[in-house]
């Protein structure tokens, strides 16, 4: 892969690793990115799928894509193919290396006999209500199960009858015996094996007995030869089983060695799986990948690209405590990613009429701008026509100009983009009062002094000529909540604003855009045409990111002086 990032910083992680390879612990590093088929990925997943990817790029390992499907009730091949696309999206590959959890099925039975024959487990028939009451609580004890002492004849007698499927669902489970009074409740004689008269996505009615995920994922990743298992914090609590599971079954070194970080959290969006159901379902938003969703579908959607999240996902790092990552990463990743890869055109999107008395009906200027002005070489240039009948901004004109206010108002004077100043000699209202039209005079130079009695200055606007410019919509999505830390409340919390449809225009020289193409419109932002093709007259735009700073507040904009 050509990507190479401007920083990458250390971290525990690769300090982790640094030390496991100068031990001789392992010899190369291998990793995985396990998902749970059973939703689409989101941003969170991207940090995982970068993490992981990339710590094995970096010491010229690998990494393997596997599929935890141990639980056949909430998963669905639907889902395996879009987390594969999304991994791919991303940049990364896992070559042959896809494997599934349920690959491991019969291994993870042979190793469920073994501890019943090393005498670290046994098959448990309290309810789920007994299971709890017998728990203890994080002050007290628990208690042992009275089926704690089965004979190992008996406790195999029963596994293999729950395997061949004689009895009901939550009937009886297999256990660790560990220990009731470990202060650690995961170490309290936890579940390894449930019944599940279920069908399974990949075998099917084979089994009626699956394995719980602590006990299948460090199997797992030992049958794969997985050095560092890295997961997410919660985890951390179920370490201990992790190392105890492959020390019970003696399995030989070099065992894999679980890591946690911190899950990534992003200000005024949510990563929950079953909010994000929940705001699809209820028709919230539009669909798994409407624009304003944090998931992976969502964000290719919107227009942003995969550099732009491995970007993201190097420069936030990875953590070893939970917090918060402000909607700006994201933002300023992207524009940094953005920036010196796509073409500069003008759009209006809220289109104020301009008419320019000393241009003539069918006149026209044409003016060569070009599409990337700090490197004009770079994608070259196009033209534009200076019309009679052009559009600007609308918020780039004040009636009664606020103080500050810099831009067009009745009297002063503006620079259209790329060429000559106008100065607003009059204007037209609606019965309302609302302005429709400006009545504006051309110049070659500025003819308005500023406080000082120099010659002004003017701000610089966007414009396209109305009759060289073609209509569009244009998607400008806000943030999906109002609040930075969202609960999950919908009602409360949502922001109702967070997408805008307006109909601008374009300038002509973009009217052949395609799907996926991406430009900034200046002063605007960056957008990507949507995916779908559109079944409306005209274009339609996403708004991928806003642009911190127009240049309209920049004095010094040396590409516009000729
Ligand atoms: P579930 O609650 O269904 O387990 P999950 O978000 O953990 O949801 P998985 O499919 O199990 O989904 O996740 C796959 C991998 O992605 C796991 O290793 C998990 O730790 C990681 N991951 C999930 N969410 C985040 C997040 N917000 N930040 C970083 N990593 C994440
Ligand atoms: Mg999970």
């Amino acid at each position: 892969m050509s990507y190479e990032p401007e920083e990458r910083p250390h971290n525990f992680i690769r300090t982790f690793i640094d030390e496991d390879l100068a031990s001789g612990r392992y010899t190369k590093v291998a990793t995985r990115f396990p998902p749970e088929p059973n939703g689409y990925l989101h941003i969170g997943h991207a940090k995982s799928i970068c993490l992981n990817f990339g710590l094995a790029r970096d010491y010229n390992g690998h990494t393997n894509l596997r599929f935890d499907d141990t639980n056949p009730v909430k998963e669905d091949v639907e889902y395996v193919q879009s987390i594969q696309e999304d991994v791919k999206w991303l940049g990364f590959d896992w070559d042959d290396r896809l494997y599934y959890a349920s690959d491991y099925f019969e291994k993870l039975y042979e190793c469920a006999e073994a501890l019943i024959k090393t005498g670290d487990a046994f098959v448990c028939d309290l309810s789920p209500e007994e299971v709890k009451e017998y728990r203890g609580t994080l002050t007290e004890p628990g208690r042992n199960s009275p089926y704690r002492d089965r004979t190992v004849e008996e406790n195999l007698d029963l596994l293999r009858r729950m395997r061949a499927g004689e009895f009901p669902e939550g009937a009886r489970f297999l256990r660790a015996k560990i220990d009731m009074a470990s202060p650690n409740l995961n170490m309290r004689d936890p579940a390894l094996y449930r019944i599940k008269h279920a069908r399974h996505h990949r075998t099917g009615d084979k089994w009626v007995i699956y394995p719980m995920y602590d006990y299948a994922h460090c199997i797992s990743d030992a049958i794969e030869g997985i050095t560092h298992s890295i997961c997410t914090l919660e985890f951390e609590d179920h370490r201990p089983l992790y190392d105890w599971v492959l020390e019970k079954l003696n399995w030989p070194a070099p065992r894999p060695r679980q890591i946690e970080f911190a899950r990534l959290n992003l200000e005024y969006t949510l990563m929950s799986k079953r909010k994000l159901l929940q705001l699809v379902r209820e028709k919230l938003v539009d669909g798994w990948d409407d624009p304003r969703l944090p998931t992976m579908a969502a964000i290719r959607r919107r227009g942003f690209t995969p550099s732009a999240i491995r970007l993201f996902c190097d420069r936030i790092g990875v953590a070893k405590k939970d917090s918060w990552i402000g909607l700006d990463w994201l933002e300023k990743a992207t524009r940094d990613d953005l920036n010196p890869n796509v073409k500069r055109v003008m759009a209006v999107i809220d289109p104020l009429p301009v008419e320019i008395v000393n241009l003539k009906e069918g006149e026209k200027r044409v003016i060569s701008a070009p599409y990337f002005p700090d490197e004009p070489e770079k994608f070259g240039a196009r033209d534009l026509f200076l019309t009679k009948h052009i559009l600007i901004e609308r918020d780039d004109f004040m009636l009664e100009p606020i103080k500050g206010y810099k831009r067009l108002a009745p009297g002063r004077e503006v620079r259209l983009r790329w060429t000559a100043y106008i100065k607003c000699i009059s204007y037209e209202t609606d019965e309302k009062g609302n302005v429709t039209r400006l009545i504006c005079e051309l110049n070659q130079e500025p003819t308005t002094v500023d406080e000082k009695g120099k010659p002004a200055r003017p701000n610089i606007v966007h414009w396209v000529s109305a009759l060289y410019s073609n209509p569009i919509k244009v998607r400008l999505y806000e943030k999906l909540f109002k609040v930075p830390r969202p609960t999950g409340d919908l009602e409360g919390e949502l922001n109702p604003n967070s997408l805008i449809e307006k109909i601008g225009r374009l300038e002509r020289s973009a009217a052949d855009a395609r799907p996926f193409d991406r430009f900034q419109f200046e002063r605007l932002g960056y957008f990507m045409v949507d995916p779908y093709p559109s079944d409306e007259e005209y274009i339609v735009f996403n708004r991928i990111v806003t642009l911190k700073d127009s240049w309209a507040k920049r004095t010094k904009d040396k590409a516009n002086k000729k």
